[in-house]
């Protein structure tokens, strides 16, 4: 029984631009400063944000959703992800957009309960007996970067494994060096071997891992018999859908190490509705012993619009299983037709769902609030800004565009201001790239402008 290398299917490329939204930023008695945890402006959203995160904490948003009401590039993603991150750490965030559900293979509703299965995480629990070794040689080597340039890979690692005897000396299998250079593994560091398969973990600064490796065969030293070793609580964090696309094969055992170690196996079986049952019969079960434990995530549904009346009967109803992570609707309609339907109703939202939201607004941002943003968004980025006039420049490019293009810009024209040798951008820079990019107004106004250019 081991847990082998999680590849957790989290959509990660997503929340990229948002990398720098560390929560809502609000003081012990709720209320929101002008910049906190990563965010800029909107106190009163934030605040109110706060006010659901205490209700979803004492659990007591069950059955309802939030809306998060405002204009194209207002922060709402930004504002969904705070949430979710006020709500822990590995809590997970399932971000999707309301046209994604439309495809000619896959039925609306099944793409709905795939992200449904996306956000709500299984903390699993485990005793592991382990060795502890120390690295005591690690021998970098340098390979050529297929992209270019020169890297390090590791070339041989030995580790000292404590025993009753003293420090026992292996050197490990080279199928982990990968591992280990991923988790910046160096000397002195302390990992962790596993009693019964040999597996190596590393317990530190980031995630668990583990590489099957033979400490029987011939080349390594193999583990003396009655050597200390300790039990180890190994934690590792999954979504259901991870188990369900991991077990959709058919395959052995249905305990839930079983259903671990088929993780990060490629599979083309579909996932069914019973085996998504079965899963969760097996998960609510290790529930009930303690061995996991539920991590509601967060569901964030951009263009909430978007869906049809089909998704939102299937959404009013998935909102009442006990299974349900949070869900946060994003939209920036007003009064609109509910799709599949010719009723109008406020943000396209049947009033019956709407009923179930509670509802926060995003307002527009000001110059100021623009310009500390699209700051932030450099320093993460690195890219360097060193006078106001470039900040300007790009302020003024988000108010004419939106936020998000500014930001956008910042990367292609740190390129071309590189390659004019600077090592920061100028407003010069700025003004190059954006007459080489079109945002998406200036598209769709060539669009109209010349329709006849383009195949319709
Ligand atoms: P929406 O979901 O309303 O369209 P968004 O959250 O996706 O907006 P973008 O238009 O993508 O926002 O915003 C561009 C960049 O600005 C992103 O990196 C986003 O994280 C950041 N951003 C937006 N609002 C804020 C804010 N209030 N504070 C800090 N950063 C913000």
């Amino acid at each position: 029984m081991k847990i082998e290398d999680v590849r957790s299917t989290a959509k990660a490329q997503r929340i990229a631009a948002h990398s720098h939204v560390k929560g809502l930023g609000l003081s012990a008695n709720g209320t929101a400063a002008q910049m906190g945890g990563g965010l800029v402006g909107h106190e009163q959203a934030r605040e109110a944000a706060g006010v659901v995160v205490e209700l979803i904490k004492c659990k007591k948003m069950a059955g309802r959703a939030l809306l998060i009401t405002g204009g194209m590039g207002s922060g709402k993603t930004a504002l969904a992800l705070a949430i979710a991150q006020e709500l822990g750490t590995k809590v997970p965030f399932c971000p999707m957009v309301g046209s994604e559900v439309y495809s000619s293979e896959v039925k609306k509703t099944e793409v709905l309960m795939e992200h449904f299965r996306r956000a709500i995480g299984l903390r699993i629990k485990e005793n592991k007996e382990v060795f502890e070794g120390e690295v005591i040689e690690l021998t970098p080597e340098e390979t050529e970067n297929p992209l270019g340039g020169y890297g390090k890979t590791i070339s041989k690692v030995v580790i000292g494994l404590k025993t009753v005897r003293g420090t026992k000396q292996l050197k490990l299998d080279p199928t982990i060096y990968e591992s280990l250079q991923k988790e910046r593994v160096s000397v002195g560091d302390v990992i962790y071997i596993e009693a019964n398969s040999g597996a190596v973990k590393r317990v530190g600064r980031s995630d668990v891992y583990a590489t099957e490796f033979d400490l029987e065969a011939e080349e390594y030293v193999p583990l003396p018999k009655g050597d200390v070793h300790k039990k180890k609580e190994v934690v590792q964090d999954v979504t259901l859908h991870d188990l369900d696309v991991a077990n959709a094969r058919p395959q052995g055992g249905r305990d839930i190490m079983s259903m671990l170690n088929q993780m990060g196996k490629p599979t083309k079986t579909e996932i069914t509705e019973k085996l998504r049952a079965e899963i969760n019969k097996i998960v609510s079960g290790y529930i009930d012993q303690g061995v996991a434990e539920l991590v509601p995530g967060v569901l964030f549904i951009d263009e909430v619009h978007l869906l049809d009346i089909e998704c939102f009967a299937y959404l009013n109803r998935a909102l009442e299983s006990n299974l349900a992570p949070i869900v946060i609707f994003a939209t920036n309609r007003g009064m609109t037709e509910v799709r599949g339907t010719d009723m109008r109703a406020p943000h396209g939202i049947p009033v019956d769902l709407l009923d179930r939201c509670m509802v926060i607004r995003t307002g527009p941002y000001t110059m100021e609030e623009i310009a500390v943003i699209i700051q932030i968004r450099a320093k993460v980025e690195g890219v360097v800004l060193k006078d106001n006039s470039v900040v300007t420049a790009l302020a003024d490019v988000a108010a004419r565009t939106s936020l998000r293009y500014a930001t956008q810009l910042l990367t292609p024209a740190s390129i071309l201001s590189g390659v004019k040798g600077q090592d920061h951008l100028t407003a010069e820079d700025v003004k190059e790239a954006d007459s080489l990019f079109y945002d998406a107004k200036a598209s769709a106004r060539l669009l109209m402008e010349s329709p006849s250019k383009y195949i319709s």
